[in-house]
């Protein structure tokens, strides 16, 4: 046994803190998060120097945004975390624990995105990540409809959404956004949420919107601008043996509302849930009204 000069923390991190049993005898595999997939170039460098030192010189980049350092040696291990603590490295989380919350690029460089998912992720890592759950606790958000980070698979999911409005004193009847909009409803099963009038002026139905925004970006004029951002809320999504897509439970919610929405998403997966049962499975007892009413 190693002489122990670590705190009691240090040692409880062991366990909880992303270092993982390997299937083969005395090795271990460190799992790091990257919270909304944003990683400064500097620290990438850091991971390289230490899969080198304590790896076998190569990563596993993890669905989950978080690189994973296989073959650490038991006898390497507190070395090792001393190491990370200088490096910016931040170490993932295993067991019954909440996970890293992940996002997708968001509007800092997709042309799709309406919100800057990647960096709302920094700001939402301290209320989402690391939290006792009876299982575990997924997180992901994504800029717009395309659903790049699947927030629809996770136990708690955010969506961003874009509400058109139009200026008909710029419009020049080109029927463009008519004619897209058709495209996107009819692949969602809608009626078009723009139809040109008698005077070829877009009408627009909100009702049928998906809040996606193509007739912004396809309006020769710029007619149509942003009148709202916002998010759908999905909860209970998971994949693994028994997959369950998402339900979704609001729309266009403030960005401002989102950490207390995590908040007591996490504090009712913790009043609901039997020790070892997924949040979905705890909310298939439960009247969903209720349960909608306690997180949102
Ligand atoms: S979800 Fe939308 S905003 Fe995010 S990367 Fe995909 S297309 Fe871009
Ligand atoms: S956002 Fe999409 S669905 Fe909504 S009106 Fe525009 S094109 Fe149609
Ligand atoms: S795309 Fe723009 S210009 Fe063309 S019909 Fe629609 S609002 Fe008018």
């Amino acid at each position: 046994m190693q002489k122990k000069n670590y705190s009691d923390a240090e040692l409880q991190g062991l366990r909880t803190g992303g270092i993982i049993k390997q299937k083969q005898k005395d090795y271990f595999i460190l799992r790091t998060r990257i919270p909304g997939g944003y990683l400064k170039a500097d620290i990438l460098k850091k991971y390289s120097a230490i899969a080198k030192k304590y790896g076998r010189d190569y990563v596993h980049v993890s669905t989950r945004q978080g690189i994973e350092i296989p073959w650490i040696h038991i006898k390497n291990i507190l070395k090792l975390l001393k190491d990370l603590k200088k490096s910016g490295i931040l170490r993932g989380a295993c067991g019954p624990r909440s996970r890293n919350l992940i996002a997708c690029p968001g509007s800092s460089v997709c042309r799709f995105g309406f919100v800057d998912t990647e960096q709302l992720a920094q700001k939402l890592d301290r209320v989402a990540f690391g939290k006792n759950v009876p299982k575990k606790f997924k997180v992901a958000i994504s800029g717009c409809l395309n659903s790049c980070a699947k927030p629809q698979e996770n136990d708690l999911g955010f969506l961003a959404q874009g509400e058109p409005e139009v200026d008909l004193g710029k419009c020049i009847g080109c029927t463009l956004c008519a004619k897209v909009c058709e495209k996107v409803c009819g692949r969602g099963k809608r009626e078009p949420a723009i139809v040109m009038d008698k005077n070829k002026r877009p009408v627009y139905r909100k009702e049928n919107c998906f809040f996606e925004g193509d007739c912004i970006r396809v309006c020769p004029v710029n007619a149509w601008k942003l009148k709202k951002t916002g998010f759908a809320v999905y909860i209970g999504g998971k994949v693994g043996r028994f997959p369950k897509f998402g339900i979704k439970i609001a729309d266009f919610i403030g960005e401002k509302d989102i950490p207390k929405i995590i908040k007591n998403t996490i504090h009712c997966y913790n009043r609901i849930a039997e020790k070892g049962e997924r949040f979905v499975e705890a909310l298939e007892r439960q009247n969903l009204e209720e349960i909608k009413r306690e997180i949102l």
